[in-house]
């Protein structure tokens, strides 16, 4: 058991802020939030948490964990070039264990910045499985797919073992899903058999969609009506649906997304730097659209620090409302964490209650962005360093303590990640 004392815990729900509160956890769930009491249990581990803001990891609800290796390797280009000119041919020549170590060395990176789950999708998703599974993060993982036939029973096929083979492992730390690439590399008809597939397992459908203006004008050339409309009309939304971007969308496509109940993941800085647009998030906050918050990979962002993406969420709804009163920094932190975990098919997560899964992480306010010592919900929100996160449980084990990553050897990760960019980078070639 683990008991973590004297710290100001952000419950995230209707009890709001413990001051000076108690924390215990049993096996992985937490099983006492509330005042200062006598304990007659034995604990294992007393964390004191005196000076410390005590909260609901970060959920980072869209991102492709490998892509760490490709980070800062196609900057300053669209993204149609990006993706066909540079990331497209590297990924053709990535092994298994890149994969691995670039999973690993993501994993890492958001850890240390407060993510306890993170919603992955990319290829050869066995090795980071593997990553997650030793590195103790907790994951939706997605089964990479593209084709630009109707129906590809093998790569159904696949998917479908995979998710067989991993879905609620690890003790419900991970689970596993269906992630067609986009309606731009998939046909609708392999989207809506893939859908129809997901919902009978009753796993979640990842996606990509709506990024670019260009994807949306291509589209309606072909269909006459937007991705979202066309998918629409076959069903796809049946399953239950993480769609990643939506920057550019119609009053009828958030409407559609909004009777569906589909959960919309946010990337912003992704969208701004690879200059596919602003997303409305004001508007989309407004129509009560399930909004949650992703870094997209390293590769486009180029951090994972959700803590970033989401001030710059609240900034841009602010900013493109003129209104300052909307999303709160309670509202916020929600978004970055409970509605994550729920847009990626986790239950009991995001919220420190009694009965939840014990995913908690400690920010150290003994930092000159931190002082004095205010309003904590507006500390975390818009004033914390990414690095400022001290301690990190995820699933009832300490994953990092002090600032030491205690599951994984970060030193020798970080070595190996350099030698797989050393043979990666010769397939470099500039668009
Ligand atoms: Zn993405």
């Amino acid at each position: 058991m683990i008991l973590i004392r004297n710290g100001t815990i952000l419950t995230l729900t209707e009890r709001g802020i413990i001051k000076n509160g108690d924390l215990a956890i049993k096996g992985s769930d937490i099983v006492y939030v509330g005042e200062k009491k006598e304990w007659k249990e034995e604990f294992d581990t007393i964390i004191n948490a005196e000076g410390y803001i005590v909260m609901p990891g970060f959920v980072n609800a869209h991102t492709h964990l490998s892509m760490s290796l490709m980070r800062g390797i196609a900057d300053d280009i669209p993204l149609e070039s990006w993706l066909s000119d540079v990331i497209f041919p590297i990924e053709a020549k990535l092994t298994q264990e890149d994969i691995y170590i670039g999973a690993l060395l993501a994993i890492i990176e958001s850890i240390r910045t407060g993510v306890t789950t993170v919603g992955d999708f990319y290829f050869h998703m066995e090795k980071v499985a593997q990553a997650v599974k030793e590195s103790g993060i907790r994951a939706n993982l997605g089964f990479g797919l593209a084709s630009k036939f109707d129906m590809d029973s093998v790569k159904l096929k696949l998917a479908e073992h995979f998710i067989n083979r991993f879905n609620d492992t690890e003790d419900g730390r991970i689970l596993a899903s269906f992630a067609p690439h986009a309606p731009y590399t998939c046909t609708v008809k392999f989207l809506k058999a893939i859908s129809k597939r997901a919902k009978s397992m009753g796993v979640i459908v990842h996606t990509h969609l709506h990024e670019t203006k260009k994807e949306i004008a291509d589209f309606k050339k072909q269909y006459g009506v937007t991705p979202i409309e066309k998918l629409n009309q076959v069903n796809f939304f049946d399953a239950k649906v993480n769609a990643a971007h939506c920057v550019w969308m119609s009053e009828n496509d958030m409407k559609i997304l909004k009777e569906h109940n589909v959960g919309v993941t946010l990337n912003p800085q992704s969208n701004l730097k690879l200059g596919s647009g602003i997303p409305d998030i004001g508007k989309m906050y407004n129509a009560n659209l399930s909004l949650s918050i992703g870094t997209d990979g390293a590769a486009s962002n180029n951090n994972l620090a959700l803590i970033e993406d989401a001030r710059l969420v609240s900034f841009l709804a602010k900013g493109s409302t003129l209104n300052p009163e909307i999303i709160s920094a309670k509202e916020l932190l929600k978004m970055a964490t409970v509605n994550g975990a729920r847009n990626l098919g986790f239950k009991d997560i995001g919220l420190l209650k009694e009965g939840y899964k014990a995913d908690v992480i400690l920010i150290d306010t003994d930092k000159p962005n931190l002082t004095p010592f205010t309003d904590p919900y507006s500390l975390v929100a818009y004033s914390m360093y990414p690095t400022d996160v001290d301690t990190v449980i995820i699933n009832g084990k300490i994953v990092m303590q002090n600032k030491e990553i205690l599951t994984v050897n970060e030193k020798d990760i970080l070595k190996e990640a350099s030698t797989s960019y050393a043979r990666i980078k010769q397939f470099i070639r500039k668009p």
